[in-house]
């Protein structure tokens, strides 16, 4: 749309700017388009949490765009509460289009308000108004309270078309992994942005447009479109795996691979893997009629679920889980209880956080209870044994609310476990909690964990795909030889597919020569396979420069907890496997161009980053 918006919440003051096209050439959108914002406009020493940081929400290229395959998403880009680093978190639903159709590609919010307020954005136009009554509210009531208040100034029949994306209270009580959600189930999840939000007072932003965006060449589009559903039909995951079972057809085949990190990454085989398994969350749990609703927006793989549980005392309904909560909620605190997992997956949707980090931060606790690090009457009266399906949803009320113990597990498990003196039990990289795969059995996976600008995250590069999956081919998981360039490419690939912004889960099936296609034929600017590559690798180093700013980001920071580099898995498939990470970072740092963790001067300007590298040699930074 080539416009985007920039909202000042002190003085309510909104300004329009067209958006060079050069900036969005080489930036593309959504995640590039924010990295590159951030870093031309905020200081990365910034506090979070302070007005001086910003919150860019945006959409790609892609995002809309009626025909392109599972391109209904948007993203948001801020500096993290969390870890600290650029962060951009990724989300689907219908919210992102609708901005697209509203005739932005991008907000810039900027300062913070004095009391709450949220955006109403309608066609086009933005305007801040009071949220001083939403303010408390949980996701869901915040978005239904949205649309009747809007209503009527668009009609009855047109109330339905708003879109609204909120925060919850997890957000409002700046909770470090607090999620900014959209469509009541959808998460931009991780890094803590509805924090952000919640320190800016901004409750939601309510979108409604009409405007469609345009194909620059439509021969070439049909072209492109029609191959990349051929290859979506006959790929044995987008085609069959991820409709039937969701994401959630991991949990066997992660386990089976021996790498489903059980009990805080103590071992990679949960016992019980089947009764928390995909197969039996679609017998028994999955509402298929409402399951249709909760698709995002033109999408034909359709993973999202919609379940329900009737067994009291976990009662409820929603989306989800996705194979990553299960797990998190899971295997990760040694929980068998599918029925408890839905519950807190739904609460999680409601108090607006991330099921990852809560799931995995929990885990943690029940580590330091194990331990006897945690005193009795910080618990009150709560089982937080390994195993206790009522901790879970307690766990989840106590941090959103920040409540009792629920305060320190706001704060993530790397604060929690050094509060209670153990922070080697912290299964983090840079601060973020680590996903649903032991890295001991995936090397390029392990690889992938440290070297990830987000801190630990399973998006950035999706090792699995190779060393488990097999595809595009299978490849030796538990060897090293050939993964530092098989990581940079696939973090340089997935950068710009965050950029475009179309759903990840494409990648099983698409890759660079797909995604160039549909962007040249959407945008009218030519890209080759190989410009999607050098994009990507743009928005890797300009991201890695923002963190060497904001905390001296390098080597040092390019790691793992100690338990997967030291302490062998001790069973299952992967037995006797650790992650041999000093065998891969060296040669991981010449493919990238870097020295010690660090972009050279050579490599930035080779990437158009000039006056990046001028930053960083202005500063003692450049290696
Ligand atoms: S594959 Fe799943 S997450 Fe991705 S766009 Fe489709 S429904 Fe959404």
């Amino acid at each position: 749309m080539g416009r985007l918006a920039r909202v000042n919440l002190w003085s309510g003051k909104v300004r329009y700017e067209s958006l060079p096209e050069e900036v969005l050439r080489k930036w593309v959108g959504g995640r590039g388009l924010g990295v590159y914002i951030m870093l031309r406009e905020v200081d990365p020493r910034v506090d979070p949490l302070s007005p001086s940081n910003k919150a860019v929400v945006a959409t790609g290229p892609l995002t809309g765009v009626a025909g392109v395959p599972s391109a209904g998403r948007w993203a948001s880009v801020t500096k993290s509460p969390l870890t600290n680093t650029i962060h951009d978190s990724q989300s689907g639903g219908k919210f992102g289009p609708e901005l697209k159709f509203a005739g932005l590609d991008a907000i810039i919010i900027e300062d913070s308000s004095e009391k709450p307020v949220y955006l109403w954005v309608k066609d086009g136009r933005v305007e801040v108004r009071d949220a001083t009554h939403l303010w408390g509210k949980d996701v869901h009531h915040t978005e239904d309270m949205l649309r009747e208040e809007l209503a009527p100034e668009v009609g009855r029949d047109e109330a339905g078309k708003i879109k609204v994306a909120c925060i919850g209270p997890a957000g409002e009580h700046l909770v470090k992994f607090a999620a900014i959600m959209n469509d009541k189930n959808r998460a931009a999840g991780r890094g803590g942005h509805g924090a952000v939000w919640g320190s800016k007072k901004l409750k939601a932003i309510a979108v409604i447009g009409h405007d469609k965006p345009k194909v620059a060449k439509p021969d070439r589009f049909k072209e492109a479109v029609v191959k990349a559903m051929d290859k979506l039909k006959k790929n044995s995951v987008t085609a069959e795996a991820l409709p039937k079972l969701g994401t959630a057809v991991l949990v066997n085949i992660i386990n089976k691979a021996g790498i489903l990190p059980t009990k805080n990454f103590s071992t990679g085989v949960f016992p019980a893997a089947d009764t928390i398994s995909g197969e039996r969350l679609a017998k028994e749990f999955v509402d298929w009629e409402k399951q249709r609703e909760e698709i995002c927006w033109g999408c034909p793989i359709g993973c999202a679920r919609y379940t329900r549980v009737e067994k009291s005392p976990f009662t409820g309904e929603g989306g989800g889980p996705e194979y990553e909560t299960i797990w998190a909620f899971g295997a990760q605190t040694g929980t068998d209880s599918l029925e408890a997992i839905c519950k807190a997956n739904y609460l999680c949707n409601e108090l607006g956080l991330d099921t990852i980090s809560m799931g995995h931060t929990i885990g943690t606790l029940m580590e330091l209870v194990e331990m006897g690090k945690v005193p009795k009457e910080a618990l009150r009266g709560l089982n937080a044994k390994w195993g206790s399906p009522e901790a879970l949803v307690e766990l989840v009320w106590r941090t959103a609310m920040r409540s009792g113990i629920g305060d320190d597990l706001a704060e993530g498990a790397l604060r929690l476990a050094t509060k209670y003196g153990a922070p080697e039990v912290a299964m983090v990289v840079r601060g973020q909690e680590l996903p649903a795969y032991d890295p001991r059995g995936v090397q390029g996976h392990g690889l992938a964990y440290a070297t990830s600008n987000r801190g630990g995250c399973h998006l950035r590069a999706y090792m699995i795909s190779p060393e488990v999956l097999g595809l595009p081919q299978l490849v030796d998981r538990f060897k090293t030889e050939g993964k530092p360039a098989m990581v940079k490419h696939f973090q340089d690939v997935s950068a710009t597919v965050d950029s475009l912004i179309v759903c990840k889960f494409t990648t099983f099936a698409l890759w660079a020569e797909d995604f160039a296609d549909m962007l040249s034929a959407v945008t009218g600017v030519d890209y080759s396979p190989s410009d999607i590559e050098v994009v990507g690798e743009r928005i890797y180093n300009a991201e890695r420069a923002f963190n060497v700013m904001s905390f001296g980001d390098g080597r040092e920071y390019d790691t793992l907890p100690k338990r997967l580099l030291e302490v062998p898995m001790p069973e299952g498939p992967a037995k006797g496997q650790v992650v041999k990470l000093d065998e891969m970072l060296d040669e991981y740092y010449r493919v990238r161009g870097w020295k010690d963790g660090r972009p050279t001067r050579e490599k930035l300007e080779e990437l158009g980053l000039r006056w990046v590298a001028e930053r960083l040699a202005e500063e003692g930074l450049l290696p």
